[in-house]
Order: structure tokens, then sequence, then C-alpha cells
């Protein structure tokens, strides 16, 4: 036995050694694989220690699943930019201090605010009742809308205020009812221009039937006269009933005339045959004054008649007992003739003048606007639509339709229509 101490101090060595060895390969190894882990890399499965080994796969299958995870996730972002993108509606997402973070085209456009991201709501938005809407999304918790019209650009927006429990921000959603809201009001006043025109026949209808009534009917001379004058009012209200058909057609805009040559002097005597009643039982005097050598207009002749009708109608209504109407027509410019300058159109001038109460100058440029009434007091049962259906029939004939008028002395309105070639 020599130097037993020897012998165990070696082996302790070799030992030791080789736990060394072992412990600094194993740490070589776990960094090798931290390594591959942070670079985003799958680790090396071929350790030859069933720990790390385990180990490595264990970091596989959660590398994996990570990526097939954020793989899907970006799958679903990308759809939801596309969905974003293409969306009509406008689409805003705001951080906790009111920036915006996301913004699709719509938006933009709807805004029109090329670049609002990091722009504050308040900016991108400009219309203090969305913005209030906005604000008591954030103070509340709780979805707000507003619907409002922005004065200027003529467009109506709905705004829908989304609070993000989580973030603290809020969704903005912003809808564009301008085209709903125009179609909704087209067809409102389609029916009350109906409902304006149809009070013209019923009113005559009523008065011829009451002078009948009254012993007319008896009168040999007088109640054929009448009877045909009820027809015609008649046909009148059918033809009402047919613009109702045609109302999808006057929603597009597209209401067609029917261009025909018309006598000017035979139109204003049809339309003031048809206001005749109306015009003596209201003891106003009515007058046809038109040279007989004028050329034929080219226009739509019945609804020609319903400009003059509605004209007349407000001459009776506005002058009252004792006043005096006059239906004229003329060339509008007798001295420049057609040939000086080619391809002009003449144009006929027809007018009808009331000795009535006259329209205030401040109001005489607003009065064919729909709906528009000097004092509703004095326009007694009118709806303030009868001028506007004038100038638009007026104007699908290229002409104008404008107003002279002195307060307590009368007034004038004229129309031009074109002579047909
Ligand atoms: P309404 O149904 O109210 O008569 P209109 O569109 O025909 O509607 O006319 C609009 C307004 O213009 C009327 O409310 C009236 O105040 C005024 N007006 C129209 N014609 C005359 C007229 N001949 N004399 C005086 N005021 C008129």
């Amino acid at each position: 036995m020599s130097y037993p101490w020897l012998t165990v101090l070696v082996l302790a060595l070799v030992v030791g050694g080789w736990f060394a060895w072992r412990y600094f390969r194993l740490r070589s190894r776990v960094a090798a694989l931290a390594s591959d882990l942070r670079q985003d890399n799958l680790a090396d499965v071929s350790a030859e220690s069933p720990e790390l080994r385990d180990l490595a796969r264990s970091a596989n299958a959660l590398i994996s699943g990570f990526r097939s995870r954020s793989a899907m996730l970006a799958g679903e972002r990308d759809r939801l930019a596309a969905v974003f993108s293409q969306m009509a509606d406008g689409v805003l997402i705001a951080d906790d201090n009111g920036r915006i973070e996301m913004a699709n085209p719509a938006a933009r456009r709807l805004f029109d605010y090329p670049e609002p991201i990091t722009h504050s709501v308040t900016e991108v938005v400009r219309n203090h009742q969305l913005v209030a809407a906005w604000r008591r999304c954030r103070e509340t918790k709780a979805l707000q809308s507003e619907s409002v019209e922005i004065p200027g650009r003529r467009q109506f927006l709905q705004l829908i205020a989304v609070p993000d429990q989580h973030a603290g921000g809020s969704l903005l959603l912003v809808q564009d009812l301008t085209r709903v809201r125009r179609l909704e009001t087209v067809r409102r006043d389609f029916v009350s221009n109906i409902s304006h025109e149809l009070r013209t026949p019923l009113a005559s209808l009523r008065a011829l039937t009451e002078t009948l009534q009254d012993g007319a009917f008896l009168d040999p001379n007088t109640a054929p006269q009448f009877l045909g004058q009820m027809i015609k009012e008649v046909d009148a209200l059918t033809q009402m009933a047919q613009e109702l058909l045609d109302l999808s057609r006057i929603e597009s805009g597209q209401v067609e005339l029917a261009f025909a040559r018309i006598a000017p002097c035979e139109l204003l005597e049809s339309a003031a045959a048809r206001m005749k009643m109306q015009v003596e039982r209201a003891g106003v005097s009515l007058q046809v004054a038109c040279p007989s050598n004028l050329p034929d207009l080219s226009a739509d002749g019945p609804r020609l008649e319903q400009v003059l009708v509605n004209l007349i109608h407000n001459a009776v209504k506005f002058s009252g007992l004792g006043g005096e109407v006059v239906l004229s027509a003329e060339l509008e410019d007798p001295r420049a003739s057609v040939a000086a300058t080619p391809g002009a159109r003449a144009m006929m001038r027809l007018s009808v003048k009331d000795t009535g109460i006259g329209i205030p100058a401040d109001d005489l440029p607003r009065i064919f606007e729909r709906f528009y009434q000097v004092d509703k007091a004095r326009a007694g049962k009118g709806t303030g639509l009868g001028l506007s259906i004038a100038r638009h029939i007026v104007e699908a004939h290229g002409g104008r339709i404008w107003a002279e008028s002195t307060e307590g002395q009368g007034s004038t309105f004229f129309f031009t229509l074109p002579v047909s070639r």
C-alpha cells in the first residue's frame, strides 16, 4: 500500500475534471439553446443529454405554437385592414388621450382630413356636436351616437362612438347619410307637391259643382260649358295620379318632358279658362293680352299650363276683391334676331301680372325656394311649393323664372321659354 492518498487524489481529479467538463459542456449547450430561442430559431434537438433534448423539444413546440398563432393573427389583421379600407363607413381609432391611431380611407374622405394619424379627434372631426358625443362616450364609457348636417358641405353624418373598455381609447364609426336623407326629402317633397297640385283641380271641381247645384244646371247655355270644364279638371286629376306612378323617375331626377309646338296665346287662354270659375268667385278680373303674330313655343303643354295655373292661383289669392290679373306673352328681345347669333335660341317671355299686396324686396329672391312662404298668415292655406314646382318645370324647359314686385302695388311673374325652330 504505497501512497493510497495519491490514488484518491488522482481519482478525485479525474472525477472532478469529468464533472467540470460535463458542466461547461452543459452550460455552452444551454447558452446555444438560449441564443437560438432569442433569434426565434428552432432549438437543436441532437444534444446527447436526454434532459437537454427534452428542453429543446419543449422550446420548439412553444416556438411552433407561437409562430402559427402570430401567423393567424397577422392574417386576421390583414383581413381586417382590407375590410376597413373597403368600407364605405369611416372608422377612426383614438387612444386614451384622444389621438388618432388608425383611420380608414372613408374616414379621411368624410372628414376631409388626409393625414389624421396622431392628430386629435377634435382637430379631425371639427364639429362640436360630434366631438361632444365622443366626449360623452369617454366620460360615461357607454356607446353614444349623434347625427348632424355639416353646414357648407351639405353633408349629413352620423357618428357612433364606442368605448374601448380595456385600453381606455375609443372607436368612432362615421356613416354618410346624405344620400339616404336626400332620397327621403325627395320622396316627402314629391308627396307634398302632389297634394298641393291636387288642390287646384279639386277647388275648381267644387266651385263648378256648387254653381251647377245653385241653378246653372238648368241653364242650357252654361251647363254644357261647366260640364266640359269639369271633365278637364278630372283629366288634370288623372294626370296627377299618373305623376304619382312616375315617383321613381322623379326621385332619380329624370322627369321627361313631352315637347311639342304650342301657340303661346292658346296656352294662356287655356290656363285662363281653367281658372275662370275661381277668378270670378274671388271677384278678380282676368285678361289675356297676347299678340296673335307670335311664333309657336317648343314646350310640354300640360306642364306649362300647370305653371300658369300656379301663378294665376297666387295672383288671385294675393289680390282679392277688385283685383286685376293680366296674362301676356312677347318675344324676349324683338330686336335680337336669331340669325344675328347663330345657334342661339329665341326665347318667349310670358308673364302673370297682378294688382295684389306685392312681395317685400327681401323675400323676392327666396320665393322660388321649396316651402318658402313670405308670411304664413297671409299665405292662407299655401304650402310654399307652387313656385318651386313652377321653377322646376320652367328650368327643365331651358327657361328661367323671376318676379318683380312693389309692396302694396302688385307683382309680375315672368318666365321664358324657347321658341320652336
Ligand atoms: P304658396 O302655396 O304659399 O302660395 P308659393 O310657392 O306659390 O306657395 O308662393 C310662395 C310665397 O310667395 C307665398 O307664400 C307668397 O307669400 C308669395 N307670393 C307668391 N305669389 C305672390 C303674389 N302674386 N303676390 C304676393 N305674394 C306672392
